[in-house]
């Protein structure tokens, strides 16, 4: 991709659309760092553990996500799950995105 300007402001969107995407799958499933980490990768996002991790603890920060800790075979992993101010944050977006896509999707 072209000047580091391009970059930032990629950056600054994709943001919100993992947020967003955050947010869908904590609500069909509580969901940890490292499962989501793939399911970005499927969709094209190159994004680092360390990168999401920080995403994740704002969201729950801001009260998106409730994290609850389990252990699994041994360690402590964190689940997210979405909360009833994630849900109303995600239908909003669903719709403005929703909007929006119908607009330029041409
Ligand atoms: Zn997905």
């Amino acid at each position: 991709m072209g000047c580091s300007l391009e970059k930032k402001i990629l950056r600054k969107l994709f943001l919100g659309f993992i947020q967003i995407h955050i947010l869908h799958h904590a609500k069909e499933h509580p969901i940890y760092g490292v499962w989501m980490v793939e399911e970005l990768k499927e969709h094209g996002y190159d994004i680092s553990s360390g990168t999401l991790y920080p995403i994740l603890h704002s969201m729950e920060s801001d009260g998106l996500l409730t994290k609850e800790e389990r252990n699994v075979e041994g360690k402590i992993r964190k689940y997210y799950s979405i909360t009833s101010n994630g849900e109303q944050v995600l239908d909003e977006a669903r719709n403005k995105a929703y909007e929006l896509f119908k607009e330029i999707k041409d």
